[in-house]
C-alpha cells in the first residue's frame, strides 16, 4: 500500500456514527412535500422564539472569535445548577465533552471504559478512536440497569464508566440509589460519567439525578446538553459538570473556540427561557401519554420512558416486522429510528412530536398495520 495512505489502525476500518436519514433525503427519495421526523429526539416545539430573536440580534457578532472557554456561559451554567464555575466545561455538543473525557482520562492500549449494552454509540466510537478497550454489560429486563454486571467489568485499568440516565434508546431511568452505589463501589481511579442528556424531562428529577448532590461524589461527572430540552441540537452546545481538577485539564486541551459565539449567546438566553422549558416539558408529557395510549390501542408495546422518546414493539403477529414498518412509514413521510444498530431489531424508537405529528403517526401506523 502507498505509504502516504498509512493511518492509525483504529481509523482504518472505522465505521461512522449512523445518524438516520434527513428530512431532505426522505423528501427527495419518496417525492414528498412534507416529512415528519420523530427519529432524533429533537425538541417537538422547535427552536424557542426567544432564542431565535437573540440569534438574529447577535448575528453581527459572527466575525468575532468567542472568548476562549466561554467563561460567561460557564458562569451562567454554574449558577443555574448552584455549582462553582470552575466545574463547568462547555463544548460543541456534549459529544465534545465525551471525546475530551476519554482523551484526558483513558490511556490508549492500556485502559478500558465500561458501559451498558446497548448504549449511546458515541462512547464506543470515541473509545475505539482513542485505542481504548470498550467493555459492555447487558441491560436487565425492561432495559433496567444491573449495577453488579457493570461493577463486575471494572478493574484497576477502568478509566471511565458511562451511564446514560434517562437511557437512550429506552428512556429508562434507574432510582438514584443505583447511581449512588456505582459512585461508591467503582474502583478509585474510575470516573463515573452520568450522561443526563434527557434528565430535564424526568419527573421528579431528584428521584433520578445525582446532580443536586454532586458535591458529595468527588469521582462523578454529569453531562447535560442544550440539544434536547432547549431545542438547540443544530447549534451544538453541551457541557460537563466535572471535578474541578478535571475541568481544568479539559479546558487546557480543548480547542479554545469549539463553542461558537452564537451558541454562547443562545445558551445564555436559553437558560433564562423558563417559559419554553415549561412548554416543552408539558408538550412531551402530553405527547408521551397520547402516544402510549393510542399506540397501545393499536396493539403495540410502548415501554415506560422518562425521556422525550420511547421504544415501541409491534403487535405480536403483525404482518410487517420493525424494518418493514419503518420503511412503510418512511414512504408516508414519517421517520422513526430503527434500533437494529443497537441490537434491538424488533423495536423502533419514537421521538415525541407535536400534537399534529403524534396524531399523524398514529393514523399512519394504523394504516400500515391494517
Ligand atoms: C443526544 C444525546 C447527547 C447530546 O449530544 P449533543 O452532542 O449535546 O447534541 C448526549 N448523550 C446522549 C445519550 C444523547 O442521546
Amino acid at each position: 500500500m502507498d505509504d502516504i495512505r498509512r493511518v492509525r489502525p483504529e481509523v482504518e476500518d472505522f465505521e461512522a456514527y449512523s445518524p438516520g436519514l434527513t428530512i431532505d433525503e426522505i423528501k427527495a427519495r419518496f417525492g414528498l412535500d412534507a416529512v415528519i421526523k420523530m427519529a432524533s429526539n429533537e425538541n417537538p416545539l422547535g427552536t424557542s422564539p426567544v432564542v431565535q430573536k437573540v440569534l438574529c440580534d447577535k448575528a453581527g457578532l459572527a466575525f468575532r472569535y468567542a472568548q476562549a472557554g466561554t467563561p460567561r456561559l460557564a458562569a451562567a451554567i454554574a449558577g443555574h445548577h448552584g455549582l462553582p464555575a470552575g466545574r463547568v466545561v462547555a463544548g460543541n455538543g456534549s459529544d465534545e465533552i465525551i471525546d475530551l473525557l476519554i482523551r484526558v482520562k483513558a490511556r490508549p492500549g492500556r485502559d478500558n471504559i465500561i458501559a451498558f449494552k446497548p448504549c449511546f454509540a458515541m462512547y464506543r466510537l470515541q473509545a475505539r478512536l482513542c485505542g481504548v478497550e470498550f467493555r459492555q454489560a447487558p441491560l436487565g429486563p425492561g432495559f433496567s440497569f444491573d449495577p453488579d454486571a457493570l461493577l463486575a467489568l471494572a478493574d484497576e485499568n477502568t478509566a471511565i464508566c458511562f451511564v446514560t440516565t434517562p437511557d437512550n434508546p429506552s428512556g429508562y431511568a434507574p432510582p438514584v440509589a443505583v447511581l449512588e452505589r456505582l459512585a461508591r463501589e467503582l474502583p478509585p481511579q474510575c470516573l463515573l460519567v452520568l450522561d443526563e442528556a434527557y434528565m430535564d424531562f424526568a419527573e421528579p428529577q431528584e428521584a433520578y439525578s445525582l446532580l443536586p448532590r454532586l458535591e458529595e461524589f468527588p469521582r462523578v461527572a454529569v453531562l447535560r446538553t442544550f440539544s434536547k430540552m432547549y431545542g438547540l441540537a443544530g447549534l451544538r452546545l453541551g457541557y460537563g459538570l466535572l471535578p474541578e481538577w478535571l475541568a481544568d485539564y479539559c479546558l487546557r486541551v480543548k480547542p479554545p473556540f469549539s463553542v461558537n459565539i452564537l451558541a454562547e449567546e443562545a445558551g445564555l438566553a436559553a437558560l433564562r427561557d423558563d417559559d419554553f422549558v415549561r412548554a416543552t416539558r408539558e408538550a412531551v408529557r402530553r405527547g408521551r401519554e397520547f402516544l402510549a395510549r393510542e399506540l397501545g390501542a393499536l396493539g403495540c408495546t410502548v415501554w415506560p420512558s422518562q425521556a422525550n422518546f420511547f421504544i415501541m414493539d409491534l403487535p405480536a403477529g403483525a404482518a410487517l416486522d420493525a424494518k418493514g414498518v419503518f420503511e412503510a412509514l418512511l414512504a408516508r413521510g414519517i421517520i422513526l429510528r430503527p434500533l437494529a444498530s443497537y441490537g434491538l431489531a424488533a423495536s423502533l424508537r419514537v421521538s415525541v412530536g407535536n400534537e399534529q405529528e403524534n396524531a399523524a403517526l398514529v393514523r399512519a401506523l394504523a394504516e400500515v398495520l391494517a
